[in-house]
């Protein structure tokens, strides 16, 4: 069967650095919703065969009636699981497209690739393809405890796993190790990766692993983390974490589903 004739165009609206949606919430249309004359740049976003999805990206002023109050972690949150991946690479691909309009090399305007999503510099065949900067997260074990910190930057009160950027020529391991000791002062052993997700906040790639505690005691990094403690699984219903569709939360649900398998 020849997909390309029947399969449905969706388009997704940008501007700024951010996804628009309606009034209720919609961020994918079947349908153009404005003039993509008008577009600064229009983008193939299509992974899978079964899906043609292009990325509008508007100017600010041409947002009109497809704004609305949400924002990317609302619509996130409001979008449920399956939606993720075409939110997120919406969100990095329009932040990107808005921050790299010169050639790092030689500054001269870049233009659009003909084939990847990317885009080239005319003058000295430069490839920017969009940004993802590798980072770490981390749920340390302790028997039937786990170790959660609040950040200074959260903007509720709220208990997360360990984070933090992989530096150039680090790897992922060694990263996990120096960003725990620095948040917490604790010592990690036996590094186990478990899954990974692009992050649109703005372009990071997270690798989530768990890690044994070895030695140590909590000491909060002073200007980054406002307390850190071990919660016992049985506390964490009563905890306020991060919501279902963050990588922080799986690891802390798959722990627990662990420990409460264990007792049953
Ligand atoms: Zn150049």
């Amino acid at each position: 069967m020849d997909l390309s004739k029947s399969m449905q165009i969706e388009y997704i609206y940008a501007a700024g650095n951010r996804v628009c949606s309606d009034d209720l919430g919609r961020w994918r249309f079947t349908a153009p919703c404005c003039d993509h004359a008008l577009a600064l740049e229009i983008y193939n976003l299509t992974l899978v065969p079964e899906q043609q999805i292009r990325l509008v990206i508007l100017p600010e002023s041409q947002q009109g009636s497809l704004t609305s109050v949400r924002g990317l972690r609302q619509l996130l949150s409001e979008s449920g699981e399956q939606d993720f991946p075409l939110l997120s690479r919406a969100a990095q691909v329009t932040t990107w497209s808005r921050d790299h309009l010169y050639c790092p090399r030689c500054a001269t305007a870049l233009s659009h690739h003909q084939q990847d999503l990317a885009k080239q510099c005319e003058a000295c065949g430069l490839t920017q393809y969009p940004r993802l900067s590798p980072c770490i997260i981390t749920l340390v074990i302790r028997g039937e405890y786990c170790l959660l910190a609040q950040g200074v930057r959260f903007t509720e009160p709220r208990y997360s796993t360990l984070a933090g950027f992989i530096e150039a020529g680090e790897s992922a391991e060694d990263a996990l190790a120096r960003e725990v000791r620095e948040e917490v002062g604790v010592e990690v052993a036996n590094i186990r990766y478990y899954c990974s997700q692009s992050w649109p906040f703005p372009h990071s790639f997270m690798l989530g692993f768990f890690a044994d505690y070895l030695s140590g005691d909590i000491v909060p990094e002073p200007g980054e983390i406002v307390d850190a403690r071990w919660f016992h699984y049985s506390e964490l219903k009563n905890t306020p974490i991060p919501p279902g569709f963050t990588i922080s939360r799986q690891l802390i649900d798959a722990f627990l589903e662990q420990c409460e398998t264990k007792t049953d």
